[in-house]
C-alpha cells in the first residue's frame, strides 16, 4: 500500500523531497515544480437556511520541487500532458454529446424539432461539459494503465489491485508520476507516494 502522509501547510511553506528520483529511487536529474493551493471559508453572518451569506477565506500556497531521474522527468510530463489532454478534451466533447442527445432523442419520438428544443437541450450540454471530462481522463488512464507502467504502477491502481480502490491517482491536477496531492484546507496538505521508501526519506525530511 501507498503512504499517505500529512503535514501543515502555510503560506509559502517548504518540503524537502530526498534527492533522488520519488519514482524509481536512482540519481536526480531534474526537478519539476507543482503549484499547490489551499483554502478555508467560514460563514460570519446572512445567508437563509444555510445559504448564502458572508464567508472569510484564508488561503496559503506553495511550490512544490519534485525530483525525478531524467527518465522519469520526461515520462511525468508526458503523463501529465496526455491525461490534461484527455480533461481539456471532454469540455467541448460533453458539451456535445449532452447537447445532440436530447435532440436526437426528441428526433427519434417526433421525427420533428421544435425552436424550444434547442433552449431545452442546454442543460444536458452543461452537465455533459462538467462530468465528461473526468470520466475521459479515468478512461485513458485505465487503457493507458494496460500498456505503460508508469501510467499503472500510481497510487490508485495499486489501491485497486489490494482491493481498497480508496485511493486516487496522481493526475492530472493533483499530482504527478508516483505520486498523488490532496490539498486538505489552508493549513493541511496530504501526499501520497507510489514508492513506499521515498514516503518513509520524505517523512523524515519534514
Ligand atoms: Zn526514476
Amino acid at each position: 500500500m501507498s503512504q499517505k502522509i500529512s503535514r501543515r501547510l502555510s503560506q509559502g511553506a517548504r518540503f524537502h523531497f530526498p534527492d533522488k528520483c520519488i519514482y524509481c529511487e536512482q540519481a536526480k536529474g531534474n526537478t519539476i515544480s507543482y503549484p499547490v493551493r489551499g483554502t478555508t471559508s467560514q460563514r460570519i453572518g446572512g445567508g437563509i437556511a444555510g445559504v448564502g451569506g458572508v464567508y472569510r477565506v484564508w488561503s496559503a500556497s506553495t511550490t512544490l520541487q519534485v525530483p525525478y531521474c531524467e527518465k522519469h522527468h520526461r515520462e511525468a510530463i508526458r503523463v501529465r500532458a496526455i491525461l490534461r489532454a484527455a480533461v481539456v478534451a471532454g469540455v467541448p466533447l460533453g458539451a456535445a454529446l449532452g447537447y445532440a442527445l436530447p435532440l436526437i432523442l426528441w428526433l427519434l419520438r417526433r421525427g420533428a424539432i421544435e425552436s424550444d428544443c434547442f433552449g431545452c437541450a442546454l442543460v444536458p450540454a452543461v452537465l455533459g461539459a462538467v462530468l465528461l471530462p473526468g470520466v475521459l481522463e479515468w478512461l485513458v488512464r485505465m487503457i493507458l494503465c494496460r500498456y505503460s507502467e508508469p501510467f499503472a504502477n500510481t497510487p490508485r491502481s495499486r489501491a485497486y489491485a489490494s482491493g481498497s480502490p480508496g485511493s486516487l491517482v496522481p493526475y492530472p491536477f493533483s499530482g504527478l508520476l508516483g505520486m498523488r496531492v490532496d490539498v486538505k484546507s489552508s493549513s493541511e496538505i496530504e501526499l501520497e507516494f507510489a514508492n513506499d521508501e521515498i514516503a518513509q526519506e520524505f517523512d523524515g525530511l519534514n
